[in-house]
């Protein structure tokens, strides 16, 4: 295994655990959400690991993230549902790409494209159903549907999904989650009755996934519960194993006197003499400022603590005076599985008051992934040399 600074370790057969998972828990159809690059972990890996796990479909934010996969060879049904104006349609449509459409505009846009092109745009609906960000909106509903049916008899459009996301799906028993699928079901019987039924229905994000298969349609969205963060810590991790693991190796060991500060405006001073580490992570690489002084690191099976300021590439451990055996060159690992202790997203997560969503996805490109699992030598993505995910 070739040693790199700083890695993000990928276990893509915790991709396929939890693929497993999702379906057992929700009785649907997985589609796999790979925006953001895959909340950090590398969209083209994990679409394929994803589909050979049993996913149905992708999902993705921009078109660009659609082609990007495309342009990789993943044959797969993906769907891209956030556009602006400038998105480049034609190239959606002409790669087969799902255009989940949020407006009569964007509507307008893809007939535009397709016509132009003389062909079949494949197109969802996606249905503000109370979230009030994207989704066709209330005031626009019917007109968007008659020029949908419109568009639907003049061949532009084959009308494949309605969709919406839920406000609350992190509270499982609330009742907006029920109003919401209602509302879908309803705009569903609106879509029908204009000669525009969609061929399937989907709304649940991971939390409802794992706890409400009764909100499940044909297909659930799962994101976050893909990379193996439990969306309900409350109710434990379902099964789900966390799928990325950030280490860093030891760049440098070095004593520290009494009473000498540590790193930028020495908000550490070094109550006794000491051994600290310098480990190549810092907020360039998605390690956040706000964790200095509240961050721990494990090497073998000893935790270490962040000491002072964390810097853009680096930060500073605590090794004690007695150095605790590690030397240069060894592994401490940031984040992991927690599976034998040490740190996880979560606790970052937890220590500044944000998600692990934030986390993983947060995590930088200097961070070479490494694919591991029976799956990554299967997909080829294993070459054992810390392949990057670019
Ligand atoms: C990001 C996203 C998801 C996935 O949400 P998770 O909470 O990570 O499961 C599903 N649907 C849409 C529309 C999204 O934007």
């Amino acid at each position: 295994m070739t040693a790199s600074a700083l890695t993000a370790t990928v276990d893509l057969d915790a991709i396929a655990n939890n693929v497993a998972i999702l379906r057992a828990a929700s009785h649907a159809d997985v589609l796999a959400v790979v925006k953001a690059d895959a909340y950090g972990h590398g969209a083209v890996p994990v679409a394929r690991a994803a589909i050979a796990a049993g996913a149905a479909e992708l999902g993705v934010a921009h078109l660009t993230e659609a082609l990007d996969l495309r342009a990789a060879g993943i044959d797969a049904h993906i769907t891209s549902w956030l556009h602006a104006p400038s998105a480049d349609f034609a190239a959606g449509i002409a790669a087969g790409i799902d255009i989940a459409l949020s407006s009569e505009r964007q509507l307008a846009a893809v007939v535009a494209a397709a016509r132009e092109s003389g062909t079949t745009a494949t197109v969802s609906v996606k249905v503000d159903t109370g979230l009030n960000r994207s989704g066709v909106a209330v005031d626009e509903w019917q007109s968007f549907t008659e020029s949908l049916a419109k568009a639907h008899a003049e061949d532009a459009v084959r009308v494949r999904a309605a969709m919406c996301h839920l406000v609350r799906g992190d509270e499982p028993d609330h009742p907006l989650n029920d109003a919401q699928a209602a509302r879908l079901d309803a705009a569903v019987a609106d879509l029908t009755r204009a000669g525009v039924a969609p061929e399937v229905v989907h709304l649940a994000n991971s939390p409802a996934a794992l706890s409400r298969p009764d909100l499940a349609r044909d297909l659930v969205r799962p994101g976050i519960a893909l990379y193996g963060r439990t969306p309900l810590p409350d109710r434990g991790d379902f099964g789900l194993i966390p799928v990325m693991t950030l280490s860093a190796e030891v760049a440098l060991v070095k004593k520290v006197a009494a009473g000498q500060g540590v790193s930028y405006s020495h908000t550490w001073i070094a109550p006794y003499d000491t051994t600290v580490a310098v480990l190549p992570a810092g907020y360039a690489d998605g390690v956040p400022r706000l964790l200095s002084g509240k961050l721990s690191v494990r090497i073998g099976d000893q935790d270490f603590a962040g000491i002072g300021r964390v810097c853009m590439d680096q930060l500073v451990i605590d090794l004690g005076p007695d150095g605790g055996g590690v030397r240069e060159g060894d592994r401490a690992e940031l984040f992991g599985t927690g599976a034998h202790g040490g740190p996880t997203a979560k606790d970052w997560a937890d220590a500044i008051g944000t998600i692990d969503y934030e986390v993983v996805s947060g995590i930088g490109a200097r961070a070479v992934r490494r694919y591991t699992g029976s799956v990554a030598a299967e997909l080829g993505v294993d070459d054992g040399s810390g392949q990057d995910r670019r």
